[in-house]
């Protein structure tokens, strides 16, 4: 099954300690559809300017990127320029050019409205409205958004929460939507707002994933070196739908499964500037990462503290139920 991806098509210039790259290809959408079409097929929508290196995307249309939905306007394309020292967990905004996104207005090409799944990168909040008016009876609808639209447009990415199946969002921002310390609070305070689901990403810590009655955590994958986290979280995005547009399946198990595979593809995204890194992968890398997750939290029960009680089971059991509200 498809995914559609409304995002940023941007030129990111960043520095971390290990090197720096310059206007090389980025943005939310382009992270994330780098790392969903090695899962489903991906159609991507939106804009860039007339500098955009267009040739640069020909690898993501050979791997199944429709990009019929990507704007070419007059004028710079978006340009975010950013820093990460020593604590690679968090970038440090130097610069954000909107350019030609400044006056964007997204107009999803009709072979797009049908997608069963919709991921609203992080773009301005009422710009992801803007596609909900557009698409056509989704499976399942997830968003993401930073710190640049919680502080500029709350209001608008309230309404939006309203709307979503699942929210993802890093810790900080987290914090800062919903002015809790606790990402436990925060991430009850994020699903009594809409979603059913609300995945807090914590870098090189992991992630959590929220439901109405349950909690889901899987760590990081700890690589020995990290070069470029830039992307990191639209990968992890691309890879949750891209399984779950692969499978269908939108049971609590599944999702728990989309979670690890979504944990893998962030893992491969910071291993080299851009892109680049995403769209040399195999599957087969892909599984063994995957397994290397499931290697690095298995555990048996062992035998249980006080004589009498039964063992502790490996995994528990989890219902199986759907998670898209019906809109
Ligand atoms: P992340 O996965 O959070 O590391 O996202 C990194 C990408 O977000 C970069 O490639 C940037 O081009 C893009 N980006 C940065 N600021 C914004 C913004 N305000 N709106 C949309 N995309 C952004």
């Amino acid at each position: 099954m498809t995914v559609l991806v409304v995002g940023s098509v941007a030129l990111d210039t960043v520095e971390t300690p290990f090197g720096h790259a310059e206007r090389v290809i980025g943005g939310s959408a382009i992270y994330f559809a780098s790392a969903a079409c090695q899962l489903a097929p991906v159609q991507l929508v939106g804009v860039v300017g007339d500098d955009y290196p267009m040739e640069q995307l020909a690898p993501l249309r050979q791997r199944g990127v429709d990009l019929t939905g990507l704007e070419q306007a007059r004028g710079d394309s978006f340009h975010w320029r950013g820093r990460y020292r020593h604590d690679l967990n968090s970038a440090e905004t130097l610069e954000t050019n909107l350019g030609v996104l400044a006056t964007f207005r997204p107009k999803i090409p009709p072979s797009f409205r049908r997608a069963p799944f919709v991921f609203l990168a992080n773009i301005d909040p009422r710009l992801q409205l803007e596609v909900l008016e557009q698409v056509e009876a989704p499976r399942l609808v997830a968003c993401d958004t930073m710190n640049f639209w919680i502080s500029s447009r709350r209001d608008e990415l309230l309404a939006l929460l309203g709307r979503v199946d699942v929210l993802t969002l890093n810790d900080g921002e987290a914090r800062q939507l919903t002015e809790q310390t606790s990402l436990v609070h925060a991430g009850r305070w994020l699903l009594e707002r809409g979603p059913q689901h609300v995945i807090i990403k914590k870098g090189e810590h992991g992630a959590l994933m929220f439901g109405r009655e349950s909690m889901f955590y899987v760590p990081a994958y700890p690589l020995e070196s990290v070069f470029d986290p830039t992307g990191a979280g639209d990968a992890f995005a691309g890879g949750f739908m891209g399984y779950l547009a692969r499978t269908g399946d939108l049971s609590e198990a599944n999702l728990r499964r989309a979670v690890v595979v979504g944990s893998a593809m962030g893992s491969f995204a910071v291993e080299r500037f851009s892109n680049e890194r995403l769209l040399a992968l195999t599957t087969s890398e892909i599984d063994r990462r995957i397994a290397g997750f499931r290697e690095l939290v298995a555990v048996d029960g062992g035998p249980p503290l006080a004589p009498g009680d039964s063992p502790p089971t490996l995994s528990p059991a989890h219902e199986q139920r759907p998670t898209a509200r019906s809109r």
